[in-house]
């Protein structure tokens, strides 16, 4: 499948990323105001301001919703800057469109839901507004297609994903795991399409944003959302994971952006070597599953059962501990082992069942 796209036409430049920066959310409009003041006076392209909150439980601060929009207004009015909200239903967008709001954004929790969507995508038919999209709250790359094409399907062509990380039921160090390899493979399949880094609701807390953000621009990110408050400490929410214009501008001062040059003489022989170390590890794991399928014979002619405990434990525990001696994460090593044992069990099934 593919998308239909007009390019967004971010603004940046080699030294400076694209950036949307902006509160949560619109609390009052003098916070909207000071803060797109600071913003604006720190080189900010764009602004951006919840209108609309969805929250967990009730109860909490769900947005000023309509009555927030004029200050949206002033603020493009005063600064020049251009301004996104969060939409969620066919009335969010009927109301953003009227006020002028520049660029849309739909929230991970409606990404999440294929209707919601849809009715969004139906609404937006016949606009040329862009629409950024979050990824769904779970890690599901299909449904953050899905619901880009339902977009792209209604005429939307100024499209962008914007990559916020995901839930888990582990709450480590971030607020949302990154899960990178979701969004590289989605610029692999759409090559096309600006992804954007949301290192705040990622992080979830105020001092993982600057790594967070020189990763996404390592990776090639094309720009990033962080929220950012002129009051942090007293935002009516996501107070932990907000930055002051000044320390916004901070991080973005001292980013290091890689430049995309043409691949030079040494990085292809690089490269050469990589593929064929992969090729010798191809090699290497089919051997291995050949003599998987033997051992599975072995076990069904003296009727064993297929996986041994005892003997799968080892070798996790001995290759775990190996790779860490090697210089590698121990985790990292288990999962091969965990991977490679799941498909050699697989194939041993076939033919003990056969
Ligand atoms: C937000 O950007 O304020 C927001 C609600 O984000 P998300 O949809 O990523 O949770
Ligand atoms: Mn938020």
């Amino acid at each position: 499948m593919k998308l239909d796209l007009i390019p967004l036409n971010l603004p940046s430049d080699n030294v400076r990323p694209f950036v949307i920066a902006g509160p949560c959310s619109a609390e009052t409009e003098e916070q909207v105001m000071t803060t797109a003041r600071q913003l604006a006076q720190k080189g900010c392209h764009m602004f951006r301001a919840g209108v609309w909150k969805p929250r967990t439980k009730p109860g909490g601060f769900e947005g000023h919703g309509e009555k927030a929009l004029p200050w949206l207004q002033r603020v493009k009015a005063e600064t020049g800057m251009l301004t996104a909200a969060e939409v969620a239903t066919p009335e969010h967008v009927e109301l953003a469109l009227r006020y002028g709001v520049d660029i849309l954004w739909v929230g991970a929790r409606t990404t999440a839901n294929p209707f919601a969507v849809q009715e969004l995508a139906d609404s937006l038919r016949g606009t040329d507004v862009p629409v950024l999209v979050k990824n769904p709250v779970n890690p599901d790359l299909e449904l953050w297609i899905g619901a880009l094409l339902r977009l792209n399907g209604a005429g939307v062509k100024r499209l962008a994903a914007i990559h916020r990380g995901f839930s888990t039921i582990d709450h480590k160090l971030y607020r949302n795991i990154p899960l990178w390899h979701i969004p590289i493979e989605l610029h692999r399949r759409f090559p096309n399409l600006p992804v954007v880094c949301d290192p705040s609701h990622m992080g979830g807390r105020r001092d993982l944003i600057a790594t967070l953000c020189q990763q996404a621009m390592d990776m090639g990110f094309h720009g990033l959302l962080v929220e950012s408050h002129c009051n942090p400490d007293e935002a009516w929410s996501d107070a932990a994971q907000q930055v002051t214009p000044e320390v916004l501008d901070f991080i973005i001062e001292h980013l290091i952006v890689r430049d995309n040059v043409e691949m030079t003489e040494s990085l292809i022989s690089l490269r050469k070597q990589i593929d064929e170390m992969d090729d010798q590890l191809m090699d290497l794991l089919t051997r291995r599953m050949r003599v998987s399928r033997e051992i599975a014979l072995y076990k069904k002619e003296h009727n064993m059962g297929v996986v041994q405990t005892r003997r799968y434990t080892e070798i996790l525990d001995k290759r775990g501990a190996q790779g860490s001696l090697c210089g590698m994460d121990e985790t990292f090593v288990r999962r091969i082992y965990e991977a490679i044992h799941e498909e050699s069990v697989r194939q041993q099934m076939e033919i003990i069942n056969k």
